[in-house]
């Protein structure tokens, strides 16, 4: 098998039950929270904690390679405001060191809001130089970035932000990218036909490169092209159509990365993750 698809699923009461939510609904790859997100502090993972995560991994045979944290969104690493701006990357690196203890090699994260009170360069820049401040704290986590749907102040709709963190991070070993479906297409890059998906495709390979593609996020949208809306919705029932989602079951260069469904009812995630991998098949 090429694709690995999952869900972003609950690790409510300890991080050792993602495994064990994501087989419940036939999934090859997951994402979790590795604590709660809406919160700054975190109890450290007990050991037991780290052992059933590793023991119920195996047993549903998740690879670890195929799972992909997502960190807080009270995160901001180009907050205008340096003391908040060292808070974010406190808790950022701690976040890191939570997926070292847990053997993962991948942190998805969202570059950061100027909120309005400095520019997009600054801000880029800020975010720039707390990537390469967590590289500098830890070891061996590759820091992915997700594209943005451009909501409010958010930075990373622009698929050319994201060629400029990648070109000024100290370590391209560790550093990549995740594309979210639903934040490309409020984004204004479209993917609703095969013309459409392949020049938004081309655009991506000539800013960015595949190379950096560590995962992706699959999400239909409530919101409509171009709206810098963020807005999820199920496969087929939003504004972007099934027909996104076969043409990247169908495209080698989304093989071996973990592809995470965040749709909005969790409850027929074991369907959607089904009609995904039906369109391998055609
Ligand atoms: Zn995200
Ligand atoms: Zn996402």
């Amino acid at each position: 098998m090429s694709k690995f698809v999952g869900a972003h699923v609950s690790a409510a009461g300890g991080v050792e039950n993602a495994p064990k939510n994501a087989a419940k609904i036939g999934a090859t790859a997951f994402a979790l929270f590795t604590k709660n997100q809406r919160q700054w502090k975190a109890k450290p993972l007990t050991k037991e904690s780290v052992e059933r995560f590793d023991e119920y991994l195996l047993e549903c045979g998740i690879k670890k390679e195929h799972i992909l944290p997502h960190d807080s969104y009270l995160i901001n690493l180009g907050h205008p405001d340096e003391d908040k701006r060292r808070k974010s990357l406190e808790a950022f690196i701690d976040e890191i060191k939570r997926c070292e203890e847990l053997g993962l090699n991948k942190l998805n994260f969202h570059p950061g809001s100027h909120l309005r009170e400095i520019s997009e360069e600054r801000c880029l820049e800020y975010i720039a130089d707390s990537i390469n401040g967590a590289l500098l704290e830890s070891e061996s986590v590759t820091l992915v970035i997700e594209n943005t749907a451009g909501q409010g102040s958010n930075l990373g709709y622009r698929f050319e932000h994201l060629a400029y963190l990648i070109q000024m991070c100290e370590d391209k070993g560790r550093i990549g990218v995740c594309l979210d479906t639903a934040h490309m297409f409020a984004a204004g890059y479209d993917i609703r036909t095969k013309e459409a998906y392949d020049r938004s495709m081309e655009e991506f390979e000539r800013v960015v490169g595949f190379e950096y593609l560590k995962g992706m996020h699959l999400n239909d949208s409530k919101a409509e092209f171009n709206s810098k809306k963020d807005r999820h919705h199920s496969l087929g029932k939003g504004h972007i159509g099934l027909e996104a989602f076969r043409f990247i079951m169908q495209d080698s260069r989304m093989d071996g990365i973990p592809l995470i469904l965040e749709t909005i009812d969790d409850s027929i995630w074991d369907e959607e993750i089904r009609l995904l991998y039906s369109f391998m098949e055609e």
